[in-house]
C-alpha cells in the first residue's frame, strides 16, 4: 500500500505516521528528515537545502524529488510518505518513481490557518528524530523535545502561506485521481488516527475483493 499525507504544518501528520508504521507496518519517508540529513551534509546542495527550510520556503523540486525517489527505492514496500509531494511537480515525479504503480491512498488532515499556528506555537519536536514529542520526552529516542526554529512566528507564517500557493493544487490532483480523503484534524489525535485506520481497512478489503474478483474472471 501507497499513502501519501497532506495538510497544513501542524495538521498532525507526523503524529498520524508513527502510528501507520506501528499498527499498519508502514514504512514512513519523512520528508523533513531526509532534508535534514542532507542539509548537514557541508556541500552547495546541503546550503540550499538549510537556506530554504530555515525560510519556511520548499526546497527546490529537483532536489527534494532525487532525495525521496531514492528513498522510496530503498524503502521497497509499503510506504507512507509524510511531506511529499508538495508541488504538482513533484506529484507528477511521484508517478515516475513508482513506476506505474499508483498511489492508494492521499489522507489531508484538515485544519485551519488558526489552529495549526496555535498548535505549532504550543508544539515540540526531537532535536534528533525529528518527532513530534507530546509528553516530554522523544518516543524514539527519549531525547527531551525542543522548539524547532521554523516554527517561530514569522517563518510560520510563511511556510501556511507556501501551503496555499504550492500545496493547495496537490489536493486537486489527488482529488481527480479518487484517491484524495479529508480527514478533520482538528478533532482529537486519537479519533483521527480511529478514522484513519477505518480507511485504510476500507481500502485494504477493496483491493481483496478486486484480487479476488479477478481470479474468478
Ligand atoms: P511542516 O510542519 O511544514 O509540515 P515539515 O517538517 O514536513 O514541516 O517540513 C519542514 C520544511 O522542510 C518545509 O518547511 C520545507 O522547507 C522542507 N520540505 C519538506 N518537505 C518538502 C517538499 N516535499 N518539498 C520541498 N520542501 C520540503
Amino acid at each position: 500500500m501507497r499513502i501519501v499525507m497532506l495538510g497544513r504544518p501542524g495538521a498532525g501528520k507526523g503524529t498520524q505516521v508513527l502510528h501507520l508504521a506501528r499498527c499498519h507496518g508502514l514504512e514512513v519517508i519523512s520528508t523533513s528528515e531526509v532534508l535534514r540529513r542532507a542539509a548537514a551534509t557541508p556541500t552547495p546542495r546541503g546550503t540550499a537545502i538549510r537556506e530554504a527550510m530555515s525560510s519556511g520556503g520548499l526546497v527546490p523540486d529537483a532536489l527534494v524529488v532525487d532525495l525521496v525517489a531514492d528513498a522510496i527505492d530503498e524503502a521497497g514496500g509499503s510506504i507512507v510518505l509524510d511531506g511529499f509531494p508538495r508541488t504538482v511537480a513533484q506529484c507528477d515525479a511521484l508517478d515516475h518513481a513508482f513506476s506505474g504503480e499508483p498511489v492508494d491512498l492521499a489522507v489531508e488532515l484538515d485544519i485551519s490557518p488558526q489552529e495549526a499556528q496555535a498548535r505549532i506555537r504550543r508544539r515540540r519536536t526531537c532535536p534528533t528524530c525529528g518527532v513530534p514529542v507530546a509528553g516530554g520526552r522523544c518516543p524514539r529516542c527519549g531525547s527531551e523535545g525542543v522548539r524547532r526554529a521554523d516554527d517561530d512566528l514569522d517563518v510560520v507564517l510563511q511556510r501556511l502561506w507556501v501551503y496555499e500557493r504550492e500545496t493547495r493544487p496537490v489536493l486537486d490532483w489527488f482529488r481527480r485521481r479518487g484517491v484524495l480523503v479529508s480527514l478533520d484534524g482538528s478533532a482529537p489525535a486519537e479519533r483521527v488516527t480511529e478514522e484513519l485506520g477505518n480507511v485504510i481497512r476500507c481500502i485494504e478489503r477493496m483491493s481483496t475483493v478486486g484480487a479476488a474478483s479477478g481470479r474468478e474472471r
